[in-house]
Parts: C-alpha cells; sequence; structure tokens
C-alpha cells in the first residue's frame, strides 16, 4: 500500500473558496477513479485568516506547507491586506520564496472546438524565474527590494543571480526536450538592461549549447507582445525572468480563451504549489459564476509532479484525465462559464469536469506533461 501523500488547501480570497471547493470536488472524484493516495487538509490564508489570528499567513501555515507533499493555493487579493508590520504577508511571494519554488510553470494553449480570440490555434508554456527579478517582497534577505531615500524619490532593485538564471534555464530546456516542437525562445530586455538580462541570456545559451537538438532564440520582451498575438504559433517553450513572465503569461492565456483557462504550477527540487495565474477577481466574487478551470488544471499540474516525483503512474493518468475533461467541458457552451461565453457557474463547470472523468479509462497511458521538471525523490 503506497504511504498517502499530503496536500495542503489553502483557499484564499475573492474566488478562491468557490473555485477552490469545485478543484476539490473534481480532486476528490479523480482519487476515487484511480485509487489516489491523497490525503487533503484545509487551512485559510488571506483575509479570513488575518481575522482569526491577525496574519494574512500565519507561521504555523508555512511550516505545514513545508511538511506536506504538495501544494493548492487559490488567488490572494494582496491589495487589501494591511502593511506587513501589521500582519499582512503575501501568501504566493512568501511559500514561492520559503520553499524555493524557482520555476513558475505557466502552460497556455487552444482547445479543441474553442474559437480562440486571437484566431490562430497555439501550444505554448511560459518558464517563469520566480523568486527574484523585480519582486521587492523576496529578493532580498533583509528588508525589502524597494526603498524611499527621501519622500519624492523610489527606488527598485532587480535581482538577477547566474544560479538563478541556469536553473529555470535547465527546467525549461528539459521540459522542451519532451515536447513535439523541440524550440525555447528566450524573452528578455538586454538591449537596455545589459547585466542583468545579459546575465540571463548567456545562462540561457550555456543551456542551450547542451541541447543542440532544441532550437533556440532569443526575443526581446516589447517585441514578444506583439508577436504573441501576431503568431502565438511561433512559439513553444518561453524562458523568462520573473516579471516579464508574469506580464506575458496572462497575455498567453488570455488569447487562448480566457484568463480562467490558465493554470499553473510553482515548483522547486522538493516542493510544489498549485495556483491558477489570476488574482482574486472581487468583481465577481461570491456569485459562483468563476471558471475554476484555472486552479483544476492548476491541480492537475500538481498530481502529475507528484506523480514524477513518486513513481506512480495513477496520479500521472488521473492528470491527463483532468486535462481531458476540461478540454470537453469547455467545448459545450452548456458547460463553458460565462468568462468564455457560456452559462454555467462554477459548481456546473466542475460536475462537467467530473462527468468528463467517469468516460476517461482509468488505465490509459500518461502523455508526458510537467514531469521533466519534477526529479525523483531521493
Ligand atoms: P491580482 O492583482 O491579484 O492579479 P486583479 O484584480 O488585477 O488581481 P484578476 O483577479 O486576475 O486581476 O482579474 C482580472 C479580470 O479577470 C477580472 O475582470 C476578473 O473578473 C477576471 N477573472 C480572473 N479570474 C477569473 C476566473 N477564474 N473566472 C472568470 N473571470 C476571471
Amino acid at each position: 500500500m503506497t504511504n498517502e501523500l499530503d496536500i495542503l488547501v489553502l483557499d484564499g480570497d475573492g474566488i478562491g473558496p468557490e473555485i477552490t471547493r469545485a478543484t476539490l470536488d473534481v480532486l476528490e472524484a479523480a482519487s476515487s477513479r484511480y485509487c489516489l493516495p491523497l490525503r487533503f487538509t484545509m487551512e485559510a490564508v488571506g483575509l479570513p485568516a488575518f481575522e482569526r489570528e491577525g496574519s494574512t499567513l500565519p507561521e504555523r501555515i508555512v511550516a505545514q506547507a513545508q511538511a506536506a507533499d504538495g501544494i493548492l493555493l487559490a488567488p490572494v487579493d494582496t491589495a487589501s491586506y494591511p502593511p506587513r508590520e501589521e500582519g499582512g504577508v503575501n501568501p504566493s511571494g512568501t511559500l514561492r520564496r520559503k520553499l524555493d519554488l524557482f520555476a513558475n510553470i505557466r502552460p497556455a494553449r487552444t482547445r479543441p472546438g474553442v474559437p480562440p480570440p486571437c484566431g490562430k490555434p497555439f501550444d505554448c508554456v511560459i518558464f517563469r524565474e520566480n523568486t527574484e527579478g523585480f519582486y521587492a517582497d523576496r529578493n532580498m534577505a533583509v528588508g525589502s527590494g524597494e526603498f524611499m531615500p527621501t519622500p519624492d524619490l523610489a527606488l527598485s532593485v532587480r535581482k538577477i543571480s547566474r544560479d538563478g538564471c541556469l536553473r529555470i534555464a535547465r527546467v525549461a530546456f528539459a521540459h522542451a526536450a519532451t515536447r513535439p516542437a523541440q524550440h525555447v525562445t528566450a524573452v528578455h530586455k538586454a538591449n537596455v538592461l545589459k547585466l542583468g538580462d545579459g546575465l540571463f541570456l548567456a545562462s540561457c545559451r550555456e543551456v542551450a549549447a547542451q541541447y543542440p537538438q532544441i532550437r533556440y532564440d532569443e526575443v526581446i520582451v516589447d517585441a514578444m507582445a506583439a508577436l504573441l498575438i501576431r503568431d502565438p504559433g511561433a512559439f513553444d517553450t518561453i524562458v523568462t525572468t520573473n516579471m516579464f513572465g508574469d506580464i506575458l503569461s496572462d497575455q498567453a492565456s488570455e488569447l487562448s480563451g480566457s484568463l480562467g483557462l490558465a493554470a499553473s504550477l510553482n515548483a522547486g527540487d522538493a516542493h510544489a504549489m498549485a495556483q491558477a495565474q489570476h488574482g482574486s477577481a472581487p468583481d465577481i466574487a461570491g456569485r459562483g459564476i468563476a471558471n475554476p478551470a484555472s486552479l483544476i488544471g492548476s491541480a492537475a499540474m500538481l498530481l502529475d509532479w507528484l506523480g514524477a516525483r513518486h513513481a506512480i503512474p495513477a496520479l500521472r493518468r488521473a492528470a491527463t484525465a483532468i486535462e481531458k475533461a476540461i478540454d470537453d467541458a469547455v467545448v459545450a457552451p452548456g458547460t463553458r462559464t460565462r468568462d468564455m461565453g457560456g452559462e454555467a457557474g462554477t459548481d456546473a463547470f466542475a460536475r462537467a469536469v467530473i462527468a468528463g472523468l467517469e468516460q476517461v479509462d482509468p488505465s490509459g497511458a500518461p502523455a508526458p506533461a510537467i514531469s521533466a521538471c519534477s526529479r525523483p525523490r531521493t
């Protein structure tokens, strides 16, 4: 009997609790159909945790996350948090840093039968460096990466390290090697940020040299914003620094159909955290209309990562089946959510995904997904 894997579920703010419930329903259905060794523990982070415990990310939850086998984090509304000194800690940034989740893996693809807003089919995955860059809450050992020498002058420090660049480049190329296109594009602004993005490009070139079979090219980030709209199918695996990856991945997801489809995984060598790409969508919170596909798809990525890490094929098969069930649910207008022009609510979408799971043969072979980024546990 395989030992159970502990999944810590943090249900967040805004639409977080609604899409978390829908995602847990799908995970529980997949667990029972695929006999998955998963045990779920729910905890509150964000504003509910602040009201109860005086912090949006109580220390005990950080410890729980460190001990868990995987984490599912719902969107958090950091814009509404009090200052850090008063308990407003960004759960997403803090967990990414404390668990060293250096790779934010953000796939974006058009779905069969769903006309994409961009008019062109594409299938790409963005590897965004997740622990340094311009992010003031995580790029300093002590203090903040933003500071004000005078009330009228603000400085924001951007951290780029060779090790940080090499490790994101390595997982991006390892992943690209599993995909048919065998193509990596590094996105940068080395024409202006000659040192920081120069170091990033030098690191990408060093890793590219180890993969002679992979076509490697480099595109400046502003041109990339235009090219993604003009011809998204020209790209396959994209590797970039933290903030460029954040922006381009929202763009790519919206081009694929909706930000509500945007799944992602934060992965490191020892931990992984599923997290939708989007925010807490306060404008639609509490109405039961949010698209849960993003968090359900993120959970599927986590299952795939766990399946590769623990050598449990059923987890990887379940991940593939959930992905297929999402594809099928977004095709039919009756089960599509409003952000995609349909009429279904959050729960109805989850039910459609669960019904789709029932159609898939649970003994089917898994397709390679993000397993190249998951190291077997030693
Ligand atoms: P943050 O700063 O945390 O990213 P935000 O308010 O800037 O938050 P989002 O919360 O990502 O951005 O919302 C952007 C838009 O996309 C909003 O109109 C929101 O309603 C919509 N949106 C985001 N997620 C979903 C979803 N899962 N389903 C439907 N609409 C969504």
